[in-house]
């Protein structure tokens, strides 16, 4: 018979066995996992994992409810790929070759480490299950927290170990927190979230030098860390395939078409090791958000099935900060509006209360939406984002009215 071999078991490649299924694949599927541990989703890592009162509390925070005997699907756990040879469609692992008719990859990403820190003791990263159950004691003895990025990681690493009774704080090179997604003007008033919680954010800091026990910056301060975290990035998990006739975007990404396929014949990438053609923003994209994970094995079980499928997300992202719900849709400064947005919010970036911050290009399209406690706004500006249709925008400065095109 058929086999669809899926290499990686992080969400994308979790679902891309559900979707085959789904959409009918009766031919044989393996799914390889290079870790031990049943595959889990990565989102509870950086918030209840942390919290959980010992590791099995952990490892359930962060369960997937997925039944591979019901999906008749081989799952081989604890085992890496380690090449390909496509001419002869064979992968090679670290427990011999298996061969595949269509292969998948979704090996998903890495986190970037900070130079000389490696072997440093108390230095964390924070990806797998094994990451989280690492630093989760430090938190469970109250130690103290350095967070090296003050990105999605490090606010929510922050957000745990303030909840636990650490002394935290939180190192951005930047000048303001979540430098890489948001501009100054909404994430200047997110340093009342860390004061709030009793988290110290010191931006516009370098780390010069990560010692075991200690933090040193720019400035000279030295600061005291059972734990350092380091949240500064992560790149695509793609190593294993250099020399193997995939090829590679200079990001490090699998360098997908708009179906996911690679230029390899039958061999597919996606998720956070796959970068795609993007019709939306006119540019190739490397989403590192949980929702594109889960999206794109749709497009892929189709392809393999036969059928012609693209990939084009509005991208959607969302994060758990100081005890407030941030979510994320659509892109800002791209194409030729970038730059001449015009940002509108609704309610009070300063306040305690929900609020939502709109970008609209010149046309008075909706091109990205951050929604904080307002779900609701989240759920109707996607859908806006997604229709590009012009919006009124001194009725979307009133946050009694509803989001609605105009
Ligand atoms: P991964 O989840 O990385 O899975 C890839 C799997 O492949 C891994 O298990 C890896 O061990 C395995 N693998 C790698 N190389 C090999 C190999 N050679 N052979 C075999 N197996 C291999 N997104 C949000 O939208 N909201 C959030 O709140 C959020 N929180 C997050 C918190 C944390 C701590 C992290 C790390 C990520 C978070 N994300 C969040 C991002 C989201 O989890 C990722 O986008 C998603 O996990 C990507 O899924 P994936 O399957 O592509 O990759």
């Amino acid at each position: 018979g058929r086999r669809v071999v899926v290499v990686g078991a992080g969400l994308a490649g979790v679902q891309t066995v559900v979707e085959l299924r789904g959409q009918g694949w009766d031919g044989a599927v393996t799914l390889l996992g290079a870790e031990r541990h049943q595959p889990y989703d990565r989102p509870p890592l950086s918030k209840a994992a942390l919290l959980a009162p010992d590791d099995e509390s952990a490892l359930h925070a962060a369960a997937l409810d997925i039944d591979f005997a019901e999906l008749d699907a081989e799952l081989l756990l604890g085992r890496a790929a380690t090449g390909l040879d496509a001419a002869g469609r064979r992968l090679h692992t670290d427990a011999g070759p298996l061969d595949y008719d269509h292969l998948v990859l979704a090996t998903g990403a890495e986190p970037v480490t900070l130079p000389g820190t490696r072997d440093v003791p108390g230095v964390h990263l924070l990806r797998t299950l094994d990451d989280a159950r690492a630093l989760r004691p430090v938190l469970a003895a109250r130690g103290s927290v350095v967070a090296v990025g003050a990105g999605w990681i490090g606010a929510e690493v922050a957000t745990a170990a303030a909840a636990a009774g650490c002394r935290v704080t939180v190192v951005e090179a930047a000048h303001h927190p979540l430098p890489g997604a948001l501009p100054p003007e909404i994430t200047e008033p997110m340093r009342r979230w860390y004061a709030a919680a009793g988290a110290e954010l010191r931006t516009g800091q370098r780390v010069t030098a990560v010692r075991s026990g200690e933090v040193e910056l720019a400035d000279g301060t030295v600061l005291g860390a059972d734990a350092v975290l380091v949240g500064v990035g992560s790149r695509p998990a793609t190593g294993w395939l250099a020399g193997s006739g995939v090829e590679l975007a200079p990001d490090g990404s699998v360098s997908a078409d708009a179906g996911l396929r690679t230029g390899v014949p039958d061999v597919y990438a996606v998720g956070d090791c796959a970068s795609y053609p993007s019709a939306r923003y006119g540019r190739r994209l490397l989403v590192h958000h949980w929702d594109n994970a889960l999206q794109g094995p749709r497009t892929v079980a189709a392809g393999i099935l036969g059928a012609t499928a693209v990939h084009d997300p509005v991208p959607y992202f969302w994060s758990e900060q100081f005890g407030r719900h941030v979510q994320y849709a659509g892109r800002r400064g791209e194409g030729p509006a970038a730059g001449e947005e015009t940002l509108v919010t609704r309610g009070d970036p300063a306040g305690d209360g929900p609020w939502a911050a709109c970008w609209l290009d010149p046309a008075g399209r909706l091109v990205a939406v951050l929604a904080v406690d307002q779900p609701r706004d989240l759920t109707q500006g996607r859908r806006l984002v997604e229709r590009g249709t012009p919006l009124d925008a001194r009725l979307l400065a009133d946050p009694s009215v509803p989001l609605k095109a105009a």
